[in-house]
């Protein structure tokens, strides 16, 4: 299956040039031209990498970049000018991948998409197109478009906010999350409720998907902070 690669870019010219060397590599690709409609596209989870320009409609390309990590960890390859120098270490600072100096050659240009993009396949182990897309991490596989889960080849159901609160700890190991914010993230837009709601939910998806419920080895309490994802168990 063809990876499929988002283009931000504002100039037509240059976003169909991109496109036409994209598509000889052997990739499908879509334009957007403004900053908002590229995140959304970026958010969509329909595409592999995202080539974002720096000066953009609407939003600028550093802006988007932010965006997106907040949300996703698809590759993005920043598209800066040479004059622009700051903007590289700007936007890797921001989350991108890498960044590509325009003006570049087609060649270097699909390399790069071609190396991300499997770079990311060999880190998340999955091979397939993005709705089947499987994260890993030990005996734990997830579904992101399906919300399925499975632990150790057997199906594990789960509720949709034990979904989201698995996802968010998982994407990112080792970071470790205070009650009240993994409550701003999953619960923010409901006014009820209360934090101590977050410890029920991690008691409920601790008995799902730890081995030893009583004795949690992946989401492990961090004393007086929160709880923190162990990746790899
Ligand atoms: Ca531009």
């Amino acid at each position: 299956m063809a990876k499929r690669i988002l283009i931000v870019e504002d100039e037509p010219q240059l976003s169909q040039l991109i496109a036409d060397y994209l598509a000889a590599g052997g990739f499908e690709s879509e334009v957007r031209s403004d900053g908002r409609s590229g995140l959304e596209a970026a958010l969509s989870g329909a595409f592999d990498l995202v080539l974002l320009d720096v000066m953009l409609p609407l939003m600028d390309g550093f802006e988007v970049c932010r965006a997106i990590r907040a949300e996703s960890d698809c590759p993005v390859l920043m598209l800066t000018a040479l004059r622009e120098d700051g903007d590289k270490i700007r936007g890797l600072g921001l989350g991108a991948d890498d960044y590509v100096t325009k003006p570049f050659s087609p060649a270097e240009l699909v390399a790069r998409v071609r190396s991300h993009t499997a770079r990311y396949d060999r880190l998340t182990g999955h091979e397939e197109g993005p709705s089947e897309r499987w994260i890993r991490d030990g005996s734990l596989a997830v579904n992101q478009a399906s919300h399925r889960v499975r632990k150790d080849d057997d199906d594990v159901s789960l509720t949709a906010k034990e979904f989201e609160l698995l996802l968010l700890l998982m994407r990112n190991p080792d970071r470790v999350f205070a009650k009240e914010e993994i409550y701003e993230r999953l619960w923010g837009d409901e006014h009820y409720g209360d934090p101590s709601t977050v410890t029920v939910h991690v008691r409920r998806l601790r008995e799902k998907i730890e081995d030893d419920p009583s004795s949690p080895r992946r989401i492990e309490t961090v004393w007086g902070m929160g709880y923190r994802w162990s990746a790899g168990k």
